[in-house]
């Protein structure tokens, strides 16, 4: 008798304690629920109806979340839910710690919640912890990853000396890496294209990955070439891959200038064979055909003794230069450019040096060719526009150097260029292998003014993500949505290594994007390429609302996220 009352009242007791911790579930509402979206999870699984329950920065629910409440309800009925996208190759840190592009707009309007910053080579800094309290203590838009370059670090060690480094040296940059790493860096990036980078051989990049490998960071590669030699340029990746077995990265990958289309089929399939053998590569594209955007006269060399310009031009070089100082300095430079140019003599060693190459100036002209180059703004010559350079010296029966120079005489910072290098077919080709992730090789600008003048340059900046969801997913359907979703989530993530971000699940973080797949768009373009993104209706970043109905509401809510936290 004893006993069965003992058994009643223990199941009482479980009664009561399991209504208890229920009930407090049921009250325990959730800072902010998404309901009736159309989830994308970012694994490439399909499209399925849930809600997504937020607590704190975390996801702590999916599923059918009907009968629950939350401080914030918002309605995604209409809307694709999808992990806030990682950008794996920013150069946002040269302007993150900026007052004025420290929300990281042109980013977040994209649906980018982490940028991937101090890619080709080139970091602002090698002291992570530092820079983590300074932009945090200021306040980010969004997460942001911190690359070590590699350039960084050789320059430190042994300025821009055009030899390999001695032995000595070699300690000394590996010790430099490995302070950034313990510091939190997530890897190493190279620029091997450009100085003093282009110094280094492949055993000196190995030696350093090593270094990142010990801390499992990544290693990513702007390459030695993205021309002639970008097929050889990615088996060096490949080298780097297969020595270290670190998870290795193939930056903005392209195949520069009409002679090379066909070279990224090469490089893909090479991708795909080291693959197979065990070896972890990826690489990120940014979706335009077209490059380096900028003032026509960017594509001449001028002799490095040919002054006042040369001694202006070191002076623009200055990072921490005022704009309003570096934009004095770019005015005397184009006034002294056109007395140099119009100067028989002086204009003559400038046609001289862009037409032949210089060693130590990377030339577009001599790369890509003046059929690369097209107008895409002209105030004055506004006819030309669309144009291409070297179309333009057949009509005329002139030398492509003295049509692009007697524009820039006419027009100076007026006329802008952009080198058209890339191939659709190509660029398609490698869109669609698995391991190929979107990116954009953008940097933050500052918060767009209505009363600002349209900004001429690239629109990758404001217009990547979009632009790929816009052009390959809705528009020409080379990607399903579900899958480029996943080239912007979790395969960043994934090559990260990346413990909860990128995939909405459980647990995860709550870096979520909401959009409209019928109106996202991008709207920057070559003549004004500071126009925001439209059709991404929330931004969440750790658990906060930055984006409510396609407005920012100037929060702050990034991270500067370090590897050593990656647990
Ligand atoms: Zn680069």
């Amino acid at each position: 008798m004893y006993k069965r009352w003992l058994i009643i009242f223990s199941a009482l007791i479980v009664v009561v304690f399991s209504f208890t911790v229920c009930s407090q579930i049921e009250v325990g509402k959730f800072d902010i629920l998404i309901k009736n979206g159309k989830i994308v999870d970012g694994t490439g699984n399909p499209w399925f109806y849930g809600d997504v329950g937020i607590r704190g920065d975390k996801i702590v629910e999916m599923g059918n979340l009907a009968r629950k409440t939350a401080d914030k309800i918002i309605d995604a009925k209409g809307l694709v839910v999808s992990p806030g996208f990682i950008d794996m190759h920013t150069h946002c840190d040269s302007d993150l710690g900026k007052p004025s592009s420290n929300a990281n707009l042109n980013y977040m309007t994209q649906g980018v919640t982490t940028v991937v910053t101090g890619n080709c080579g080139d970091s602002i800094s090698l002291k992570v912890a530092a820079t983590k309290a300074k932009w945090e203590d200021q306040g980010i838009g969004t997460n942001a990853v911190f690359l070590v370059g590699h350039g960084t670090i050789r320059k430190t060690v042994m300025g821009t000396e055009p030899r390999e480094a001695t032995r000595e040296e070699i300690e000394k940059m590996k010790s430099i890496l490995h302070k950034a790493m313990e510091e939190g860096a997530w890897g190493m990036s190279t620029g091997l294209q450009s100085i003093p980078d282009r110094f280094a051989t492949t055993e000196e990049i190995i030696v350093l990955t090593k270094v990142v490998g010990e801390f499992g960071g990544i290693f990513t590669s702007h390459q030695r070439s993205e021309e002639k030699y970008m097929v050889e340029a990615t088996q060096e990746t490949i080298r780097i891959g297969r020595e270290t077995g670190v998870h290795v990265n193939t930056a903005h990958i392209k195949a520069g200038g009409k002679s090379n289309w066909g070279k990224m089929k090469k490089a893909s399939r090479l991708i795909n064979e080291a693959r197979s053998q065990g070896i972890y590569m990826t690489a990120d594209l940014y979706p335009y055909d077209k490059a380096a955007v900028g003032s026509i006269e960017q594509n001449f060399n001028i002799p490095n003794d040919m002054e006042p310009l040369a001694e202006l031009r070191e002076k623009m070089r200055d990072r921490d230069l005022p704009e309003m100082e570096r934009q004095q300095f770019r005015e005397q430079y184009a006034e002294e450019l056109v007395k140099a140019l119009s100067d028989p003599v002086k204009r003559e060693q400038i046609k001289k040096l862009t037409t032949e190459g210089a060693p130590d100036q990377s030339n577009f002209a001599v790369m890509y060719g003046w059929d690369s180059f097209s107008i895409v703004t002209a105030r004055k010559n506004t006819h030309l526009i669309g144009k291409i350079i070297s179309d333009l010296a057949e009509e005329q029966g002139r030398d492509p150097f003295d049509v692009a120079a007697d524009l820039f005489i006419e027009e100076k910072d007026d006329v802008f260029t952009s080198v058209d290098t890339m191939s659709e077919d190509d660029m398609k080709h490698v869109m669609m292998q698995d391991w190929l992730m979107f990116s954009s090789d953008g940097r933050a600008r500052p918060i767009k003014k209505k009363i600002d003048k349209p900004t001429p340059g690239h629109p990758r900046y404001f217009g990547s993500f979009p632009r790929a969801l816009r052009k390959y997913v809705r528009e020409e359907k080379v990607l399903t949505l579900e899958n480029a979703l996943r080239k912007m989530s979790s395969l960043p993530a994934s090559f990260l290594k990346m413990k909860d971000r990128g995939l909405l699940v459980k647990g995860f973080k709550a870096d979520i994007v909401i959009f409209d797949p019928k109106t996202i768009r991008d709207n920057a373009t070559y003549a004004d390429s500071h126009q925001y993104s439209k059709g991404i209706e929330y931004v969440i970043i750790n658990g906060k609302i930055s984006i409510e109905n396609g407005e920012y509401n100037g929060d702050l809510s990034g991270e500067v996220l370090l590897l050593t936290e990656n647990k």
